[in-house]
C-alpha cells in the first residue's frame, strides 16, 4: 500500500524543528523503521514530515556526570559498535543485536526506539531498568523526564506534539554495577514475546538497588516491584513466585498471557544468575 500524501520538511535546528511541529497533524521522521511502515499501511497519515535527520549534534555519543548521553540520532548500529555504550552503559550493548535486522540497525534510531515505545521493544525498557531519563524540547523550551514518568500507555509516552526528544541519558555503570538482560522471540530479530532488561549493584553477595523492567506483558514496559524486593532478598524462586502478582500480560498474537507469566519466570532465573555475574 502506498502512503496517503503528506508534506515533508528538513529541519535545521531542534529549535527549527520544534517550529516545524507546530503545524497540525505534523510528526517527527528519524529514521522511518517504524513511522514509514505505519504510514505505508495507512495506521496513521500525517501531514508534514519533520526530518530531523540533518540536526547537527544529535548524534552525539557522551560520557558527563557520571552519566553517559546518547543523542537520539544516534543509529542502533552506530551504538552497537560504541566502545563508550560498551562500557558505560553494558545493559544497552546486550540489548542493541536483538533489535530487528542489521539493515534496520543502520537507519533506526535510539530516539525513535524511545518515542515510539514499542511495548515489545529492547530499549525503553532498559532506560527504566538503568533508572534513566529523557531530554525533551519543546516550545515552552527544554525539560528532563525520568524513566519512570515517560512511558503512559500504549505507544503513548511523555512526549507532546510538538516535543522533540534530543538525547537519553544514563548512570554511567560502576564497578558494583551489575546488569541482566535476556528475551524469547520466535526468530532471533523479531520483536520479543516476552523479554526482561534488569540492573542492580552488588552489595556483599546481595543485591541493592534491583530494578527489574520487563517488556512485551502489557502496554509499557512494566516494573515488577515485588519480584524486585525479593531478589534484593536474595530469594529467586520468591522473585519468580511475585511475578504472579507484577505481571498481568493480556493474551496477543504471540502468546496467551498465562505463557507470557510462566515465560518472564523463566527469563527472570537466567537474569538473576547473570546479575551474580561480575563484569570482566
Ligand atoms: P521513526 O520510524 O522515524 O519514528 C518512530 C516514531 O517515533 C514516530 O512516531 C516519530 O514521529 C517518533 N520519533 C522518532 N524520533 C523522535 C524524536 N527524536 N523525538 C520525537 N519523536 C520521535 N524495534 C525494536 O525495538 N525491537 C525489534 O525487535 C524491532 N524489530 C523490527 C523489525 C522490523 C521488520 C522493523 C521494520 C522494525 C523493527 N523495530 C524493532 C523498530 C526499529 O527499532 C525502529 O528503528 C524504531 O522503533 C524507531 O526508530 P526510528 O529512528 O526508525 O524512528
Amino acid at each position: 500500500m502506498k502512503p496517503a500524501p503528506f508534506d515533508y520538511a528538513r529541519a535545521r535546528s531542534v529549535e527549527h524543528a520544534v517550529e516545524l511541529l507546530g503545524r497540525e497533524g505534523a510528526r517527527v521522521l528519524a529514521g522511518g523503521q517504524s513511522l514509514i511502515a505505519t504510514l505505508n499501511m495507512r495506521l496513521s497519515s500525517p501531514s508534514l514530515l519533520v526530518d530531523i535527520n540533518d540536526i547537527a549534534g544529535l548524534d552525539r555519543i557522551a560520557r558527563r556526570n557520571g552519566h553517559i548521553e546518547i543523542g537520539a540520532l544516534v543509529r542502533h548500529a552506530i551504538a552497537e559498535r560504541s566502545s563508550e555504550i560498551a562500557q558505560a552503559a553494558p545493559l544497552v550493548a546486550r540489548a542493541l543485536p536483538h533489535i530487528g535486522h542489521p539493515a534496520i540497525r543502520n537507519r533506526g534510531t535510539i530516539g525513535g526506539s524511545i518515542a515510539f515505545a514499542d511495548p515489545a521493544a529492547e530499549l525503553p525498557a532498559c532506560l527504566l531498568a538503568l533508572g534513566g531519563e529523557v531530554e525533551i524540547a519543546g516550545p515552552a523550551g527544554p525539560r528532563t523526564v525520568k524513566a519512570d514518568d515517560f512511558f503512559h500507555g500504549l505507544f503513548d509516552t511523555a512526549l507532546g506534539p510538538r516535543d522533540v526528544l534530543t538525547t537519553i541519558r544514563l548512570p554511567a555503570a560502576t564497578r558494583e554495577a551489575r546488569v541482566g538482560f535476556a528475551e524469547l522471540a520466535r526468530r532471533h530479530g523479531d520483536y520479543a514475546m516476552v523479554g526482561l532488561a534488569a540492573a542492580a549493584r552488588a552489595n556483599g553477595k546481595n543485591f541493592a538497588d534491583v530494578r527489574l523492567a520487563f517488556f512485551g506483558v502489557g502496554a509499557t514496559p512494566v516494573r515488577a516491584r515485588n519480584a524486585e524486593a525479593a531478589l534484593a532478598a536474595g530469594d529467586v524462586d520468591a522473585a519468580v513466585k511475585a511475578l504472579a502478582r507484577d505481571l498481568d500480560p493480556p493474551d496477543d498474537v504471540q502468546a496467551e498471557g498465562r505463557v507470557k507469566r510462566h515465560l518472564a519466570g523463566v527469563l527472570l532465573r537466567r537474569v538473576a544468575r547473570q546479575l551474580s555475574e561480575a563484569p570482566p
